[in-house]
């Protein structure tokens, strides 16, 4: 395999997007859309396909993946469970569904926005384009400022770390918040699940433990000499304070 330069791989990783949709007609429009817009689209139409593709240190990895909910082998939040075992690729969830359950256990499993059907071609394209901006933005290291390492914007729903507005979903916004307002503060799993998840009676402890890990890279993104959030082992976790 021939050797890319480093900038090759960036172009290739930032406009490559992985399409996980079985119907064919939509898979195609919105593959056209994409490449009309300069993205190479990939397309496959098993959620197992898109697991293994992710997985293998062959394929590239895409800079987005757009996710069907209603796959024929397993659910899209399956998928998505699968997947934030080992990556933190950006999903985008597609679904025919667009009921409010969707949309928070969507949220829940770390996606970073959702679509409901029929939806406008054009218009996803832009939500893609949206959300690789923030990330984009977000991955920009600046040299650590003096203040303090997270600024808290509840107004606005953001929280900047060293500066940096971070991209996170809904459910790791709320997780961190509760850290930030309470830095030094040993939570318990239990804890984190009455204070984050307050509307979702079926979270489970290992959410917890998965959006602190989702929490945790997308702050190495920003910072990987930092790792504010302490490990308790079998009791919980903390902030540690400045
Ligand atoms: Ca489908």
């Amino acid at each position: 395999m021939p050797t890319l330069p480093n900038t090759a791989i960036f172009y290739f990783m930032h406009r490559s997007i992985l399409i996980v949709e079985d119907e064919i007609a939509i898979a195609e429009t919105l593959a056209y859309a994409l490449s009309t817009d300069g993205f190479t689209p990939h397309h496959v139409t098993l959620g197992q396909s898109a697991l293994d593709l992710l997985r293998s240190a062959q394929s590239p990895k895409p800079a987005l993946i757009v996710l069907d909910v209603g796959l024929p082998d397993m659910s899209g939040f399956d998928v998505c469970r699968r997947l934030r075992q080992f990556s933190d690729t950006p999903v985008i969830f597609l679904t025919a569904r667009g009921d409010e359950i969707d949309r928070i256990v969507g949220l829940e499993l770390g996606a970073d926005d959702y679509v409901t059907k029929p939806f406008s071609p054009r218009e996803l394209v832009a939500r893609i384009r949206a959300v690789l901006r923030r990330l984009q933005a977000a991955t920009v290291v600046l040299p650590a400022a003096a203040a303090p390492r997270f600024e808290l914007r509840a107004d606005e729903g953001r929280i900047l770390y060293y500066d940096q507005g971070l991209l996170l979903t809904r459910y790791e916004y709320l997780l961190l918040r509760v850290f930030i307002e309470r830095p030094g503060q040993l939570f318990s799993r239990a804890q984190l699940m009455e204070l984050v998840w307050t509307n979702a009676p079926e979270t489970l402890e290992r959410t917890v433990d998965a959006h602190v890990k989702a929490v945790r890279a997308k702050l190495r993104l920003i910072n990987e000499e930092d790792d504010p959030i302490q490990t308790h082992r079998g009791m919980g976790y903390s902030l540690v304070a400045e």
